[in-house]
């Protein structure tokens, strides 16, 4: 079993169990990926949805949230003002 219920989806820091990443990589997405991932986290815990409905709203929210993490890796692989 892991020691830490949650864990950034980036550098494996452990996190509360609300967050997707450690502050500091939070920090690098982009509002608008943050604002989907806010949007599908939110819609997926709503309730009244019917199993097909609620495995696309979880779909939706993965989507998000690998976009969000791909982002932030891709920021770490090549930093800003690091041109060639
Ligand atoms: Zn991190």
């Amino acid at each position: 079993m892991k020691a830490h219920r949650n864990t950034c989806a980036v550098c494996s820091r452990p996190i509360g169990i609300a967050y997707l990443m450690c502050a500091t990589h939070w920090h690098l997405v982009p509002r608008d990926l943050a604002t989907s991932v806010y949007r599908t986290y939110g819609a997926m815990a709503r309730k009244g949805a019917t199993p097909q409905e609620q495995l696309q709203r979880i779909a939706a929210y993965r989507a998000a949230r690998d976009a969000a993490v791909a982002h932030v890796k891709a920021q770490i692989d090549q930093p800003q003002g690091a041109r060639p």
